[in-house]
């Protein structure tokens, strides 16, 4: 029996990512407060935000500094543009941050309000300077099944999962989707993770040669698969993909819009995982989802390669209204303040070996989950574990574990057969202890 306001939503509010035929009988959790790592319902239930949200809120709930940053932009200059020839202070220091905190020799930052515009506008940077550099057939960019990169229509055609492409008539016809870098799925029998690694090197490089290596320009990847049910890449993935990748002379775009900004206990999951990127996209905590920015940071060579095209041809015609809002950019700003005052980067590497040794002790479980994390991580819940059998996809059980988990007042998210868990950057041992033990009931009960 849904609530008056649960009856209301679902009949006004067409939800993202959501089955549409069964929200209407299910209803939705209403939210409306939160502080720290907890969020209130509107019955005033508590519940832990296992998934800070969707992967962003790693400040947590209630930080005043940041509504107070965004409050002074507002009364200050609430909105201005970066369009021909204006600008405005917040986003020219964000810039410079950002420009600092890159994972690579960055020159410029292109503004974005979330990261699916991040990397639509990654796709048309590849593009556009490829024709600038006069080389037009090297257009194809190569991403893998299982990644997330948003959905737009390049973002989702970025994206290797099957409920982004179906029906939307997706993916464009210069997506190509190499091998997802999950071992304990994907490995095969008696393969170790470095020979796994190796092999889908070569894979990519056969790949890129079947294409044709003048024809492929870029790979994106995220450091640790978020969406696509948290994969953290096997040994040596990134080192033996990357001279594949300069082999071909095939650019990389690393996708830090769930690892960036601490996630991986240094600011960009490309530094923690070995990556040398080319360029890279980001959105989510840098303003700790506080409100709505993403960003695409690029290289000397992009950024020459853009301005010599407007010498020939005029306008660099991509641009978004809300590109460097000035409230955004004083969020962002704030908040990467926020992250070096109170050391976010160690924090997260302290509490990583605890919330990893309770999300690896949910896995010990006799036979039936699997196991995997940074400081995020997943469970991922299978029939048999020896066999690696999924359960029938009609029992849901990961979806069950979810709903388990929301009675017992704990936030995550059902991603096929996992369960995710992303908390808050600035969570405590105390609430990581917490979490599991909900999320321990909450499997108990689904199975
Ligand atoms: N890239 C990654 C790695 C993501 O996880 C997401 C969203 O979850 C996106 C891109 C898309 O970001 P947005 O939802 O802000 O468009």
């Amino acid at each position: 029996m849904l609530t008056n306001l649960q009856a209301r939503d679902v009949a006004t509010v067409l939800h993202p990512y959501s089955n549409l035929a069964t929200l209407p009988s299910q209803g939705t959790l209403i939210l409306e407060r939160g502080q720290g790592v907890y969020v209130h319902d509107v019955e005033g239930k508590p519940y832990i935000e296992g998934m800070a949200g969707l992967w962003c809120n790693a400040l947590g709930h209630g930080v005043e500094e940041l509504v107070e940053a965004a409050a002074e932009q507002m009364r200050k200059l609430p909105f201005a543009h970066l369009f021909t020839g204006k600008s405005h202070d917040p986003a020219i220091a964000l810039a410079e941050k950002l420009k600092e905190l890159a994972p690579m020799k960055a020159a410029k930052v292109f503004f974005t309000s979330s990261g699916s515009e991040a990397n639509d506008t990654q796709m048309k940077l590849v593009w556009y300077v490829n024709n600038a550099l006069g080389r037009p057939q090297k257009k194809k960019i190569i991403s893998r099944i299982k990644a997330y990169h948003g959905v737009t229509i390049a973002s989702a055609s970025l994206t290797g999962l099957p409920n982004n492409h179906i029906d939307f008539d997706l993916p464009l016809s210069s997506v190509r989707h190499a091998g997802c870098p999950h071992h304990w799925r994907f490995g095969h029998e008696g393969e170790t993770e470095a020979e796994f690694s190796a092999r889908l090197a070569a894979e990519l490089d056969a790949q890129i040669e079947a294409e044709g290596p003048e024809t492929v320009a870029a790979f994106i990847a995220e450091p640790v698969m978020g969406a696509g049910g948290v994969i953290v890449p096997p040994e040596g993935y990134f080192a033996a993909i990357q001279p594949i990748l300069e082999k071909h002379d095939v650019m990389l775009i690393s996708d830090e819009v769930i690892c960036g900004f601490g996630r991986l206990g240094e600011w960009f999951g490309a530094t923690k995982l070995g990556m040398k990127p080319d360029t890279v996209s980001v959105a989510k905590a840098l303003t700790s989802s506080y409100i709505p920015l993403g960003a695409v940071i690029i290289p000397d060579w992009i950024d020459e390669a853009l301005v010599a095209q407007s010498a020939k041809i005029g306008v660099f015609g991509h641009g978004f209204t809300y590109s460097g809002h000035p409230v955004a950019a004083a969020v962002g700003l704030k908040t990467l303040e926020i992250y070096e005052r109170i050391n976010i980067l160690g924090h997260v590497t302290d509490i990583t070996p605890h919330f990893q040794k309770r999300l690896k002790a949910l896995g010990d479980h006799p036979g039936r989950r699997s196991p995997r994390s940074r400081a995020c991580g997943a469970v991922e819940v299978v029939a048999d574990k020896a066999a690696k059998r999924a359960f029938d996809p009609k029992t849901a059980v990961a979806a069950k574990v979810v709903a388990f988990a929301q009675d017992e007042g704990l936030i995550v998210r059902a991603i096929g057969d996992a369960v995710a868990v992303c908390p808050p950057l600035v969570i405590t041992e105390a609430e990581i202890d917490e979490l599991f033990d909900r999320l321990g009931r909450a499997l108990d009960r689904g199975e």
